[in-house]
């Protein structure tokens, strides 16, 4: 079994920066990534709100941040962890391929996107149902969409659509957007249409999908839009599961539990970044990574 100082599950924007951080302490350090790092943060459109970037897609900041950690960590890819397990003073890590020990873990699996649970909506999926704009946007080029959803990447994946060229609208469960106000006004500056208080209540089609079912929880009144694509971003929810099953404490809504020094219930497990709930920003999955990793470096050298 191969012995670490620190491992960190999680290959984001947290995980990345807390292997910066934990490789330059001198600890022994190894990421494991379930992919091959294109998670969630991949599928950001452009983020104008990273400091020292005024402009950057989310891989392209990935790929910067990979380079740099490399410098200072090993990563595997298509690692995914089953299980995380206390033995004598240590813990054993179990993925598919290999175990590992470690004296410390690292937390930063991150949150997936939120299901809209209607008809249509799995069976459509890559036939018109789409979770990632960046991925699947330029495919829709000059086709009629919508984007469901009213807060920040809902409102930003319905500005890069716009920009790539497609008929984009918005769909909104109430009458108004949770989405920032900077990021409203570019909705409004780009007259992008805003249907308001309605759901999507089935998603239809033959081989692909060709319309919606929308219904008005105001007017109560329902109506069919026809459109090929429905793009989906109505917020996220935590992959915790290797958390719990390691027994991690997680609040009502799963998300792991941790102290501003991001220490969760169980001795030498941190948590970082989306996994943690609370503000989802990069630069602030990139703090708590780096917090994470000085912890560990502190609790293993007391
Ligand atoms: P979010 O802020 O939680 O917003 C989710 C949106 O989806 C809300 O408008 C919500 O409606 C709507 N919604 C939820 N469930 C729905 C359902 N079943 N049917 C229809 N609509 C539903 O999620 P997000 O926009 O994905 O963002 C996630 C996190 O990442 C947030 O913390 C966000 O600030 C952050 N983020 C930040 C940036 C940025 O800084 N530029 C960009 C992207 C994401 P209600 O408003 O009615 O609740």
């Amino acid at each position: 079994m191969e012995n670490y100082d620190v491992i960190i599950v999680g290959a984001g924007p947290a995980g990345l920066t807390a292997g910066i951080y934990a490789g330059r302490q001198g600890m022994k350090t190894l990421i494991l990534e379930m992919m091959m790092g294109a998670g969630s943060g991949y599928m950001v459109p452009l983020m104008e709100n990273y400091p020292g970037f005024e402009l950057i897609s989310g891989k392209d900041l990935l790929d910067k941040m990979r380079k740099q950690a490399e410098k200072h960590v090993q990563i595997k890819n298509f690692e995914e962890v089953k299980s995380i397990n206390k033995k004598n003073n240590n813990f054993i890590i179990e993925t598919a391929n290999s175990e590992y020990v470690a004296g410390a873990v690292i937390i930063t699996t991150g949150s997936r996107h939120r299901r809209l649970q209607v008809p249509g909506e799995t069976d459509f999926l890559g036939k018109g149902v789409c979770y990632c704009a960046t991925c699947d946007g330029p495919l829709y080029q000059g086709r009629k969409v919508i984007m469901v959803g009213g807060g920040n990447a809902a409102v930003q994946e319905a500005l890069y659509l716009d920009s790539l060229g497609c008929q984009v609208t918005l769909v909104h469960r109430r009458d108004e957007l949770r989405a920032e106000p900077y990021l409203q006004e570019k909705l409004k500056e780009k007259k992008i249409p805003i249907i308001w208080d309605s759901v999507v209540e089935q998603i239809q089609g033959e081989q692909v999908v060709d319309k919606v079912i929308l219904y008005n929880r105001k007017t109560e009144e329902r109506k069919e839009l026809p459109v090929e694509g429905v793009f989906i971003a109505i917020g996220e929810e935590p992959l915790n599961k290797i958390a719990a099953s390691a027994g991690v404490l997680l609040d009502s809504e799963g998300y792991i539990v941790t102290d501003k020094f991001q220490r969760t219930n169980m001795d030498r497990i941190y948590a970082a970044g989306d996994i943690t709930g609370g503000i989802k920003q990069w630069v602030v999955s990139c703090s708590e990574g780096a917090v994470a990793a000085l912890s560990a470096q502190k609790d293993l050298n007391p």
